[in-house]
């Protein structure tokens, strides 16, 4: 399954004129049992995605110990600032800062720490209630603030398009051109974006991230 993820990323890089190696699979192993995992590692797989600091923790300090180190671990859920010690521990990249109270958390973890992971800012493209990340129209001031303020310096950008947005007919397209335009007028060059009913979309708005779970490991439990 990966050897045709990663053909599909190859082949929609090549339709947009990129270079596949400029984008990284990253595999969302949340809820996945372990032999689906072990089966991912074993074929080479080694970036990989949480969405909840705990069930990652136990997945890659105890069940898969001995391949943390050989990975890139991201996050890629919501965090919560009373988490935010052990995800600055635990993850290479946090790409989900949303808010500055977590901003907050983040600066005292990483002292307390010593981690520096790599940060990214989530952005809530469809404007959704339910949903996190930093609206759009707010954003060039978030990013202002971060660097300024708390001297984190964001290096790229995240977001999940509403879903059902194939089914509904409104296409994820234009939710991706929106991220991309925002991280260039803001110096960012990282976009996380698409998941496995969209990534190759993604790739054409210039995906560097590609978030993909069900497609490469089966439905999850
Ligand atoms: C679960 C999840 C994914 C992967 O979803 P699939 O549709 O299974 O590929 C990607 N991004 C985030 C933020 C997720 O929570």
């Amino acid at each position: 399954m990966r050897t045709s993820i990663l053909e599909r990323i190859a082949a929609s890089a090549k339709r947009s004129g990129r270079r596949p190696e400029d984008i990284c699979l990253t595999a969302v192993s949340k809820q996945q049992p372990d032999e689906q995992v072990s089966a991912v590692l074993a074929a080479g797989q080694n970036v990989f995605g949480e969405n909840r600091v705990q069930e990652a923790q136990t997945r890659w300090t105890e069940q898969f110990a001995d391949a943390r180190q050989q990975i890139e671990l991201r996050l890629i859920g919501p965090l919560q600032t009373n988490k935010a010690v052990n995800a600055c521990a635990l993850f290479d990249v946090i790409e989900t800062l949303d808010r500055e109270k977590l901003a907050k958390a983040l600066v005292k973890a990483i002292d307390t720490t010593g981690c520096q992971p790599e940060i990214f800012v989530q952005v809530n493209t469809g404007e959704e209630p339910q949903k996190s990340g930093v609206i759009p129209r707010d954003l060039d001031a978030f990013i202002k603030t971060m660097r300024q303020t708390y001297d984190l310096h964001p290096t790229g950008l995240m977001c999940i398009p509403p879903a059902g947005t194939l089914i509904s007919g409104q296409a994820p397209g234009p939710h991706f051109a929106l991220l991309a335009k925002l991280a260039k007028r803001n110096g960012i060059k990282n976009l996380s974006m698409g998941m496995s009913g969209d990534f190759e979309t993604a790739i054409e708005f210039g995906a560097t991230h590609v978030r993909v779970g069900s497609a490469l490991f089966g439905e999850r439990d």
